[in-house]
């Protein structure tokens, strides 16, 4: 770098944002939510409650029903008899148009979706407003587009929803993970029991209220919210036909185990511990934004996050420097600000995960380095990290952080850089930066990983399947393929 690049560069990075709060005016919370169920809110007294918090801040947002087993099968009935009696008879084409009128309401009420989702979630409004909330009205369009189609879609000439769909999801992109369950469901005919998590119910109610606004058939789609044990009772419930599953490879082979000998349809959408390799050929200044973008996205709870960083050796050195100066410049807080880089870590629960593995991560030999930036006193936050000099067997290299913490690790040749990528129990996505597309193409051919970006990366698309291989899981979301996890085929 120039001198004179030099002084600019660092004037900029002095320059200070004014803040740019979003207003929270848009939304009303309700102070306590029933669970949704056969189309009508239950009463939430009646229920045993349990609060959701802003990560941000630690203060109350809501008094949430804590599902129970009765609940839960309360629920089952509701969508079974309206499977039998509405939606499986409904023609296709009628079925597109309550697609079509849930994805336009995400759209007119995108802004208050936006807003919740970051308060109950902590992540920046930027991305719950640009990424979540938008692409979860595109699955419901592009979905809806199926519904008439279905015999077209090369399952056989007339194929059969599964019935009542159990679908369980994770805390990182609730609404989001909401309409990939429910839209592929939906459009091919099943009805649906839906537990968002713990740590994040508020956006799944806002969308049952939509569901309302829709006029959805009672029962088409029911939401229970609840912890792990409501999770276990949709599970272990005789009148469920499939279970669609997003969250931790832990509890995935747990509800593998236990519907292995029941013949229910299982899915499963587990963890990762995704290769980002960066060739020396590759564009560098667009390598280092996908770098960034691949492990401090959504703060890097993300099943698909870019945390092993594989460099070819000859360009470490320089892109160590870049990533240093660059993940300087992150703009971590408040989550409410349009500003903000980085938000909230989503609960004290994954915050002292991500401690116990960055320790053992400095244990073990590798040198961290961890941005300089202040955290608020309240809330739950982690500063961006970068570890170098990680090797193969550090638990950083691994066990999946599900955090703003990235592992670097370097190579010499593309066979070296496919034998280290592989060298995972997962196998869920991989990002290939070259200028070269044989070379991407010979080592995409060899990466064990569902997804594969070149010269990009977390590029999501309702068109395009997603989903993993070996403990990442099986079965696709998203395209064409999305539509078969939840047909008879
Ligand atoms: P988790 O503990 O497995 O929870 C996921 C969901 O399952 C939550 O709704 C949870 O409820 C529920 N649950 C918990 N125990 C259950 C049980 N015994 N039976 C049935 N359901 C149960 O995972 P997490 O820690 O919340 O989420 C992070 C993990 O999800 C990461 O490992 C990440 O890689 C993975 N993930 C994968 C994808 C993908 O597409 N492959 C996407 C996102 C996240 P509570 O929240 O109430 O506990
Ligand atoms: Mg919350």
């Amino acid at each position: 770098m120039s001198e004179l690049q030099h002084q600019t560069w660092s004037r900029l990075n002095d320059l200070e944002y004014a803040p740019a709060p979003e207003s929270r005016d848009i939304v009303s919370i309700r102070p306590n939510y029933g669970l949704f169920i056969d189309g009508q809110f239950t009463d939430p007294g009646s229920h045993q409650g349990f609060q959701t918090i802003n990560p941000a801040t630690e203060a109350p947002l809501a008094t949430v029903a804590l599902g129970s087993a009765a609940d839960v099968s309360r629920a089952v009935i509701s969508a079974r008899r309206a499977y039998d009696q509405v939606w499986s008879q409904m023609p296709g084409k009628e079925r597109a148009k309550y697609l079509f009128r849930i994805a336009r309401l995400i759209q007119e009420r995108s802004r208050e979706l936006a807003v919740v989702e970051t308060l109950d979630n902590g992540k920046p409004i930027r991305e719950s407003r640009d990424v979540d909330v938008p692409l979860a009205a595109a699955h419901f369009f592009y979905y809806a587009g199926w519904a008439d189609k279905l015999e077209h879609a090369g399952f056989g000439a007339q194929p059969r929803p599964l019935g009542v769909a159990g679908q369980i999801i994770p805390w990182n992109f609730p609404l989001l993970m909401a309409a990939w369950k429910l839209a592929p469901a939906l459009a091919a005919g099943n009805t649906c029991v839906l537990k968002p998590a713990e740590t994040t119910p508020l956006s799944a109610l806002i969308l049952a209220e939509i569901l309302q606004q829709a006029e959805i058939p009672p029962g088409v789609v029911n939401i229970v919210t609840g912890d792990g044990s409501t999770g276990a009772a949709l599970v272990s419930h005789p009148g469920v036909d499939k279970i669609a599953f997003t969250g931790s490879t832990e509890i995935g082979r747990r509800i593998q185990r236990e519907l292995a000998p029941s013949g229910t349809h299982v899915t499963l959408e587990l963890g990762g511990k995704g290769a980002n390799i960066i060739f020396e050929d590759a564009p560098l200044d667009q390598a280092i934004e996908g770098i960034i973008d691949g492990i401090f996205f959504n703060q890097g709870h993300v099943c698909c996050a870019g945390s092993r960083l594989l460099v070819q050796e000859s360009i470490a050195d320089e892109v160590q420097r870049r990533l240093v100066r660059r993940i300087e410049q992150l703009r971590v807080g408040d989550p409410m600000d349009k500003n903000t880089d980085v938000g909230a870590i989503n609960s004290a629960e994954q915050l002292s995960r991500i401690h116990e593995l960055v320790d053992a991560g400095v244990a073990e030999g590798a040198s961290r380095y961890s941005t300089t930036c202040t955290l608020p006193d309240k809330g739950f936050w982690f500063a961006p990290t970068v570890f170098t000099e990680v090797s193969q067997t550090h638990r950083i290299a691994r066990e999946e952080i599900f955090g703003p913490v990235l592992s670097v690790l370097t190579f010499r040749t593309p066979e070296e850089a496919v034998a280290k990528a592989n060298n995972t129990t997962y196998g869920l996505a991989c990002g290939v930066w070259s200028e070269k597309g044989s070379r991407t193409l010979w080592v995409a051919e060899r990466l064990r990983a569902g997804v594969i970006w070149s010269n990009t990366y977390n590029k999501f698309d309702p068109t395009s399947p997603f989903g993993g291989v070996r403990e990442s899981g099986f079965g696709r979301e998203g395209g064409r393929h999305g539509l078969e996890a939840y047909l008879n085929v």
